[in-house]
């Protein structure tokens, strides 16, 4: 595994994933730590979700679901407090 090739996208094309991106520049992987900053290709606000371009759903209250069963607590704001 070489690391190190994935901070710069202009050598040689790498093929991590075929299925994945389509697009450049390629978007942040599941296991990345900005995966919800990757593309949506399927947004469904009337139930609340979207499905990222690198397999991640993203829920409305910023809960996430990823491609591998794992599941991200939502980590909005203490928005509960401020309510008396
Ligand atoms: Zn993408």
């Amino acid at each position: 595994m070489n690391t190190s090739a994935s901070r710069s996208t202009v050598t040689t094309s790498q093929r991590k994933n075929p299925s994945m991106c389509q697009h450049q520049p390629s978007c942040p992987t599941s296991e990345s730590a900005d995966r919800d900053a990757a593309r949506r290709v399927a947004h469904h606000p009337e139930q609340g979700w979207s499905l990222l371009c690198n397999g991640v759903l993203l829920f409305e209250d910023t809960g996430e679901l990823l491609p591998d069963g794992q599941v991200i607590a939502p980590h909005r704001l203490c928005l509960a407090t401020a309510a008396a």
